[in-house]
């Protein structure tokens, strides 16, 4: 069989696919010249939800409720939309074989792709689809009341911890570290979450990891074994524990760097035409003069439209600015709901109130390197809070005494 050629192909179809879709729609594409190839059966949509309003007990988030661009409060793209745009979207498509070389993709059921610009797209293993968020809903339904055992303290443990909870399961978490998510979270900060958790009555076991499942004769999980010999009776288990991009159909095609593939401020790969977004691409992040590679929804959709940019850029014969990220992460459990922005190096200085009994806690964090804040953090703030830190995160101005900065707290965002 003749194989199928667009002059653009994303590879993957999820949050990345999407913004890049719409970014192709606004600078100008005619029919039939942009695919996107997922493994997913469904449009691309903000994944995001699937550890949030997806679970949710009432009311809960289902598509097409939430396809791209709804989480960054744009338009929300349904599959007619990509017809009227004449962008073919190759649904349930799995692709296992890619030649950059010959400008070859090929799917499980043999079929072959030709492009002329490919970006890639597939994420990252930490990934959920809508069919592992589903077995979750199922399973939520099956053992009512039942006991939850989630493993791994990273922000999608925490997100899939409340939303059990909300659902009315007895939960325990389990994590080696000493605190949850410990990439970002100083111990100050993840004392207040923890404290929150365990008034809700989450139970948390730290220091030691699960080595193995017991299960009944139907194949159903009935404990969870920890290394340390305790043994957890459950229900219910949900791993959400470490993301690997997922890059192994480029193996030896490409120039890789900290695990991702390796790309330019424009998100091209070392291969001519080839571009990499989201979770898979290691950038040059410009602010740090560093390469980094970010797993979070506000990278993957701000790079997807700039490598769409870059192309559009390259036809044209002009120039666009080299991306400049500032990074952005966030999180919402129960009525919590934080934002980071920045950089968590250096020392960190706890501020506001952060007793997780409070009625109303609100407090955050700024890491100080060099001098300078590089870094914030905020639970419970405004947009218009939000937004401050963003900008003192970009500005990074001096500080020089760290107690001051302490009891000044968030009203120092108003100096800038
Ligand atoms: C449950 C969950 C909650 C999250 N919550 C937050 C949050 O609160 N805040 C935040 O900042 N970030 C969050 N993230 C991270 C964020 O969703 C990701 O950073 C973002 O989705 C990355 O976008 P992407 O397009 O690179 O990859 P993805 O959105 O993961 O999409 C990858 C796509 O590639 C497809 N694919 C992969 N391999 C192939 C192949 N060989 N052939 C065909 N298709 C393929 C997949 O099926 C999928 O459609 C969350 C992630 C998860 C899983």
């Amino acid at each position: 069989m003749a194989a199928k050629h667009f002059k653009y192909i994303i590879l993957g179809g999820g949050v990345a696919a999407g913004y890049a879709a719409r970014e192709f729609a606004k600078l100008g594409i005619n029919p039939g010249e942009l695919a996107i190839i997922s493994k997913e059966a469904v449009a691309p949509y903000e994944r995001p939800a699937l550890s949030k309003g997806y679970l949710f007990p009432q009311g809960a988030a289902r598509l097409p409720g939430f396809h791209v661009c709804v989480g960054s409060g744009g338009e929300r793209l349904l599959p007619q939309w990509y017809s009227e745009k004449g962008i073919e979207l190759i649904l349930g498509t799995e692709i296992v074989k890619a030649q950059l070389a010959s400008k070859t993709l090929t799917s499980a059921a043999a079929t072959k792709f030709t492009y002329d610009n490919l970006i890639i797209a597939t994420g990252s293993t930490v990934r959920q689809e809508i069919d592992d968020a589903d077995e979750i809903v199922a399973a939520i339904k099956e053992k009512k009341n039942g006991k939850a055992v989630i493993v791994g303290g990273g922000y999608i443990g925490l997100e899939l911890g409340a939303a059990l909870k909300l659902n009315d399961l007895d939960v325990t978490m389990v994590y080696p570290e000493p605190w949850c998510l410990p990439r970002l979270f100083t111990d100050g900060i993840a004392a207040f979450y923890e404290g929150y958790y365990a008034i809700k009555g989450i139970k948390i076991i730290k220091g030691t990891v699960a080595v193995g499942f017991d299960s009944n004769a139907d194949g159903n999980v009935t404990a969870v074994k920890l290394k340390d010999g305790r043994v957890l009776d459950a229900d219910i288990v949900v791993v959400g524990v470490g993301g690997r991009p997922l890059t192994t159909l480029f193996k030896d095609q490409l120039d890789t760097e900290k695990g991702g593939i390796k790309t330019d401020g424009f998100f091209r790969t070392s291969i001519p035409g080839v571009y990499a977004v989201g979770d898979v691409a290691t950038f040059p992040l410009k602010l740090y003069n560093e390469l980094r590679r970010v797993e979070h929804v506000d990278h993957s959709r701000k790079s997807a439209e700039q490598a769409v940019k870059a192309i559009k850029a390259i036809e044209g014969g002009q120039a666009i600015e080299e991306y400049d990220y500032l990074p952005f992460f966030y999180s919402r459990a129960f009525n919590l709901s934080w934002q980071f922005y920045g950089d968590n190096m250096g020392d960190a200085v706890l501020f506001g109130d952060a007793d997780p009994a409070s009625t109303k806690p609100k407090f955050g964090t700024y890491w100080i390197k060099d001098g300078k804040v590089v870094g914030a953090f905020l639970e419970g703030g405004s947009p218009e809070e939000n937004n401050a830190i963003a900008k003192l995160a970009r500005l990074q101005p001096h500080v020089a005494d760290l107690e001051e900065l302490r009891k000044e707290g968030l009203s120092f965002t108003s100096k800038f």
